[in-house]
Formats: structure tokens, C-alpha cells, sequence
């Protein structure tokens, strides 16, 4: 029986709030904060109304660390969950510090200026959080996430060593607008637009954004062209899967987004330095943000499916080199008819429900700053096909010929 505090009211904590409250068993209060209370208040009142569970909410500035330090001392949680921003992040762990809390999230720290994916801002953290005897849980979603419990799931059941590790984001959703994101889109537009960057050989090494496409064949959605890019979870599994030789990230885009987000770039659209407008500084990715549709509201229209996984080559148990591929398929209508939320904040909302049973049930447990891919994936891997993110596992022929 433990009380938990969500911060950040948008489609992943609406999510990860309905599921919780279908859990009440493990999620016994639930406290949903952000900046802005009416966004709260409106997924308080879904969550009534779907399972009859209360929702406390609150407003907060997640920026300001003693504010959000005296709302944990209200609310009392055992654990805090950043649904927030990844400019969040560093002051949600201090004020977690600050009042003895465990912390949690899904997206690694980014400073405002510069798009750099890195963990080290938070692996800092590790002594304090040693030296407090709390655990802070970095990147519950589904990438960073269920990806790197997946891996770990291979490593724990059929490879002994994992050589080549390719993770493949397909979303085959159709929201039926013109541009728009399924995240918050000044995170996705940093993030696309960051040059690539893959593991090969014990070093990352850098290409150029989105210049590197493959065709692929995704079950239930069909052939799609994915790009590669840099993810953060290729830091962490190649810190803890020292032997790995190659892993690379993949992530599927339709011909309007690319056309699209090549204007919005030529334009300066996507620059993230603030220009002057008008005797105001403003950032012009932040102002695009402002004009695009809320990822929020894009659940009632979107169709089709998403289908995000891995795709290792090792050596397995039985001393054969062997290619397994690891995914989950999710349906855009059937997580919207669920939770009220389409199936990119789904995939990610019902990891960080997972990830906050982990640790409220002391299934995951430690003094420190953990990553996904450490603990034993099983617990993990049976609450994913229990709650709405059921995977399957098959043998490949052989390695990715890409
Ligand atoms: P949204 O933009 O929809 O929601 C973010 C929420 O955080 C909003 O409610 C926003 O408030 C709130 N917020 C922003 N700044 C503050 C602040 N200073 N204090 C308090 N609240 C604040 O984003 P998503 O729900 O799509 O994504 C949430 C997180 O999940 C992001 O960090 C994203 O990077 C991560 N993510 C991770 C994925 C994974 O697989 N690991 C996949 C997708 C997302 P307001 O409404 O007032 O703006």
C-alpha cells in the first residue's frame, strides 16, 4: 500500500495515471501535479469515471525545487514519478533528495540549449542517492524502457552474449492531420533532428540526421522506411552490455513528416536559440510547439497500430550464434478506448506504471541510480503482458542484412 506522486498532466501521465488507479492494489493513493491543474483535474475526472478511483491534483512549477520539495512534504509519497519534461528531470531528483523520496522517469535530462541525449547529468547522482538510501529509476517508458528490459529479457533467456542489438519504433498511426507529433513535440523535433549517432566497435560514432533509411516489414502495420538515429537507451546498454559490437536505434517516419519537418528546418522553425521577435527573445521550436496539436488530442482520430522492438544476434544458450526479434504490438483505437490516450503515450504510460510497481513492491530495489537494463527483466516482462503490452519473441534466420 503505498501513495505515489505523478508530476506532468499530458497523454504519458494520463496514461500512467489510469493504469495505476487499476491498480489500486499496488497504487493505494495516487497525487497527479503539473503546471497546469485543469489538465489534472480533467484526467481526475476520466479516472473516475472509468474505475471509480480518486485523484488528488495540484499545481506545480516542477522547475522551482522548494516548491516542489513542500509539495512532496503534502502529498507524503513513496515515490515520484517525472511525467514532465526532460528539462525537469535534475530539479525533480533534488527535491527527491531533499525529502527522502525514490524517483522515477522516462526521459533522460536535456538542458534547454542543447539537444544532447547524454545520462551523465544523471548518473551524477548516483553517490546521492546511494548515500540517502533511495533509488532513482531512469527511462521507464517503452524507448528508453521496455527496449532495454527487452534486452535484458534475450540476455537472461536465450543469448549468452549480445553482439548486434538493433531496436526498431515503428508507429503505422495515422492522425489524419497534415504535421504533427505524438509526443511533445519540441522533445520529438530535438530529437529527430539531432545528428545520429550508433555504437560500433566500443565508440559512437556520428552520422548525419535522418540520412541513413532502411525498408522494413512490420507485422501489423506493413513496410515502412525507418531512419537511424540516436536514442538514449544506446548509452546505457553500452555501458551494461559491455560486449556488444554494434547497436543502433531505428525509428519509422511517413514521407509528409520528413517533407515537412525539411521545410520547418530550412526555415529556422526547428532552431532551439532563442531570436528576437518583436523586443522578445522567443525559442522558434517553442513557438512551433505552440501551433502544433497537442500529441494529447490526437487519440480520438488516430488509426493503426505501433509496433516497437529489438532484434539481437549473440551467441545463445546452446553455443549457436542466433538472431531472436522481441515486439510488442499495440492498436492506436484500443488504447484510446482504454485510457482516453492514443498508442505512442499507451506504450509509454503503462512502462511507467510498470516501473513504479517495480519499485513500490520492492521487486526492483536498490540504493542509487539504476537503468532498465539492470534488474531481472521477468517481473517486468509478465506485468507487460498483463496490462495491455503483450510481446512475443521468434528466431530470425540469421542477422539483419542491414
Ligand atoms: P506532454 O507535453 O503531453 O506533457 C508534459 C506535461 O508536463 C504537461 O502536462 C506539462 O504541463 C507538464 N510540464 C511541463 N513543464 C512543467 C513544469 N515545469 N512543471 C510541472 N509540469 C510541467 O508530453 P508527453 O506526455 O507526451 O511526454 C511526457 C514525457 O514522456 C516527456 O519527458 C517525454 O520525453 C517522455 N516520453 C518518453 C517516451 C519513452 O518511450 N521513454 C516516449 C514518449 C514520451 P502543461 O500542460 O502546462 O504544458
Amino acid at each position: 500500500m503505498s501513495t505515489v506522486l505523478v508530476i506532468g498532466a499530458g497523454g504519458v501521465g494520463s496514461v500512467a495515471v489510469h493504469k495505476m488507479a487499476m491498480n489500486s492494489d499496488i497504487f493505494s493513493k495516487i497525487a497527479l501535479a503539473s503546471r497546469t491543474k485543469s489538465k489534472c483535474d480533467a484526467i481526475a475526472a476520466s479516472v473516475k469515471e472509468r474505475t471509480g478511483v480518486d485523484v488528488a491534483t495540484y499545481q506545480i512549477d516542477a522547475d522551482n525545487v522548494p516548491a516542489t520539495a513542500a509539495l512532496i512534504r503534502e502529498v507524503q509519497p513513496k515515490l515520484v514519478v517525472n511525467l514532465a519534461l526532460p528539462y525537469q528531470d535534475l530539479n525533480i531528483m533534488d527535491a527527491c533528495l531533499e525529502t527522502g523520496v525514490h524517483y522515477m522517469d522516462t526521459a533522460n535530462y536535456e538542458p534547454r540549449d542543447q539537444a544532447k541525449f547524454e545520462y551523465h547529468w544523471q548518473w551524477a547522482y548516483q553517490d546521492r542517492f546511494k548515500d540517502a538510501g533511495l533509488m532513482a529509476l531512469l527511462g521507464s517508458g517503452f524507448d528508453p524502457g521496455v527496449t532495454s528490459v527487452f534486452a535484458a529479457w534475450l540476455k537472461k533467456h536465450k543469448l549468452d552474449t549480445i553482439e548486434q542489438l538493433d531496436i526498431l519504433d515503428c508507429n503505422g498511426g495515422d492522425h489524419g492531420q497534415a504535421f504533427a507529433t505524438n509526443f511533445n513535440p519540441e522533445i520529438n523535433i530535438r530529437e529527430v533532428t539531432a545528428p545520429a549517432r550508433h555504437w560500433e566497435n566500443g565508440e559512437f560514432v556520428e552520422t548525419p540526421a535522418m540520412q541513413v533509411s532502411q525498408k522494413f516489414e512490420f507485422e501489423g502495420v506493413g513496410e515502412k522506411t525507418m531512419y537511424m538515429m540516436y536514442h538514449e537507451e544506446l548509452e546505457s546498454l553500452a555501458k551494461f552490455l559491455p560486449e556488444l559490437k554494434r547497436a543502433r536505434f531505428w525509428m519509422t517516419f511517413g514521407e509528409e513528416y520528413i517533407k515537412h519537418l525539411t521545410v520547418l528546418q530550412n526555415v529556422g522553425m526547428t532552431r532551439i536559440d532563442p531570436v528576437m521577435y518583436e523586443g522578445k527573445e522567443i525559442v522558434p521550436l517553442q513557438f512551433l510547439k505552440a501551433v502544433l496539436p497537442e500529441p494529447s488530442s490526437l487519440g480520438e482520430t488516430t488509426k493503426g497500430k505501433t509496433n516497437i522492438g529489438d532484434i539481437a544476434t549473440g551467441i545463445a544458450k546452446d553455443g549457436e550464434r542466433r538472431t531472436f526479434y522481441i515486439n510488442n504490438i499495440c492498436d492506436h483505437e484500443d488504447a484510446y478506448a482504454e485510457t482516453g490516450n492514443q498508442a505512442v503515450s499507451y506504450t509509454t504510460g503503462v512502462p511507467a506504471m510498470i516501473g513504479a510497481a517495480m519499485i513500490l513492491t520492492g521487486k526492483w530495489s536498490g540504493d542509487g541510480v539504476f537503468n532498465m537494463e539492470e534488474f531481472d527483466p521477468d517481473p517486468f516482462m509478465d506485468m507487460l503482458n498483463e496490462h495491455g503490452l503483450p510481446w512475443q519473441v521468434k528466431e530470425l534466420d540469421g542477422p539483419v542484412e542491414f
